[in-house]
């Protein structure tokens, strides 16, 4: 038996971003408290939150804080460390378990986990050294995308070869600062597509619909739903979502992405342990979005219907797209959101806005 948090208890957000903010915001209309834990004062999310505790995020007193202070923690990003994780669980109940973590911060353990579930990514390989690079080039034809391992996001600390010989690996592992990388095969996809769902303490599992996404300097652009694909296609992504949240033996939301092959198959890319840029359309055209969705599995609630009302495109408002508020908002069937950033600074997420229909 699930016993549903009562509201009015104390929601611990580790990560003060927009993902943090919209978390609380969802969390504050189902009657729920929200501390986040953010070393940025100000932070987004603390715009929204009840209170901050300003500290780092592997910071023992404030992490003792936070357990002390919530029935329940959560983070809004994947670089959290572990080791805090697992520490803060020994505490109060944390969602999404320190596995999905563990294996979302690293690509190799990532594909190597998902791989292990019978669900294909591309094909890949340790690169600790230019001589294993040189080796991986020719392994793949020539043609393979270089990654860091760990912390890498919005397409940084990444190198695209095309036509490749062993000779292009030379100095290469110094140029990507000597971490560790992944060599993975160059995947000629048609388009790319994304699954946000959520499983519930029950073990409980909803999906959405699959959304397109177009990416711009490495970032997220736009999210399209319907993505243009099959039925097939769709209940493909949301199957493969099913079986990660069920071996990661997960509680929340997660985002699965997917490159779309010619033939309608799908292979992850990679997996997000938390709500996702490309699910923010549920929050405009969905009755329960990604953000409640989360709030009600980590709290043992019910899970929410992911059906969608309408059709959309969600945009991302990067930098000084922001100077397009005012227009948008004299549109109808637009829902605008901004997240509360003084500064647009070139690449920076200021918002986004969701426009129904199509
Ligand atoms: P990632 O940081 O892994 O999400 O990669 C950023 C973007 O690079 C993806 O959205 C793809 O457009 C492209 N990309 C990543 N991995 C591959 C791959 N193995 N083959 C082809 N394109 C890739």
């Amino acid at each position: 038996m699930i016993t549903p948090l009562p509201a009015g208890s104390t929601i611990g957000i580790i990560g003060g971003g927009q993902l943090g903010r919209m978390l609380a915001m969802a969390a504050a209309r189902l009657g729920y408290r929200t501390i986040v834990l953010e070393p940025q004062a100000d932070c987004p999310a603390a715009q929204t939150a009840n209170r901050q505790i300003v500290a780092a995020y592997d910071d023992a007193h404030g992490l003792a804080e936070l357990a002390r202070e919530c029935a329940v923690v959560t983070y809004e990003f994947e670089n959290v460390p572990v080791e805090a994780i697992a520490a803060l669980a020994a505490d109060v109940a944390v969602f999404p378990p320190a596995r999905a973590l563990e294996v979302a911060q690293d690509r190799l353990a990532e594909k190597t986990a998902i791989n292990a579930m019978g669900i294909a990514t591309a094909r890949f390989l340790a690169v600790d050294d230019d001589t294993m690079l040189a080796a991986g080039i020719e392994g793949f034809g020539g043609n393979g995308v270089l990654k860091t391992r760990r912390l890498g996001y919005d397409g940084k600390g990444q190198r695209v070869f095309r036509n490749a010989s062993r000779q292009d690996a030379a100095g290469v592992f110094a140029a990507m600062g000597n971490a560790p990388l992944i060599l993975e095969a160059f995947v000629e996809f048609e388009r790319e597509v994304s699954a946000i769902a959520a499983r519930g303490q029950d073990g409980r599992v909803v999906a959405y619909d699959a959304a397109e996404n177009v990416h711009r300097d490495g970032i997220l652009h736009t999210s399209t739903v319907p993505a243009q694909v099959s039925e097939a296609t769709l209940a493909q992504a949301r199957n493969a979502a099913a079986t990660i949240l069920e071996g990661l033996d997960y509680v929340g939301v997660i985002g699965v992405e997917f490159f779309v092959l010619s033939d309608g198959a799908l292979i992850v890319n990679e997996i997000a342990p938390r709500v996702h840029n490309s699910g923010h359309w549920t929050e405009a055209a969905c009755m329960v979005s990604q953000f409640e969705q989360h709030i009600r599995a980590i709290c043992g609630l019910p899970l929410g219907d992911p059906a969608r009302h309408s059709d959309c495109v969600m945009e991302n408002l990067i930098g000084e797209d922001v100077a397009r508020v005012g227009d948008l908002l004299a549109e109808s069937g637009v829902m605008v959101h901004l997240y509360g950033k003084a500064q647009a600074r070139p690449g920076r997420k200021m918002g986004h806005f969701t426009r129904l229909g199509g």
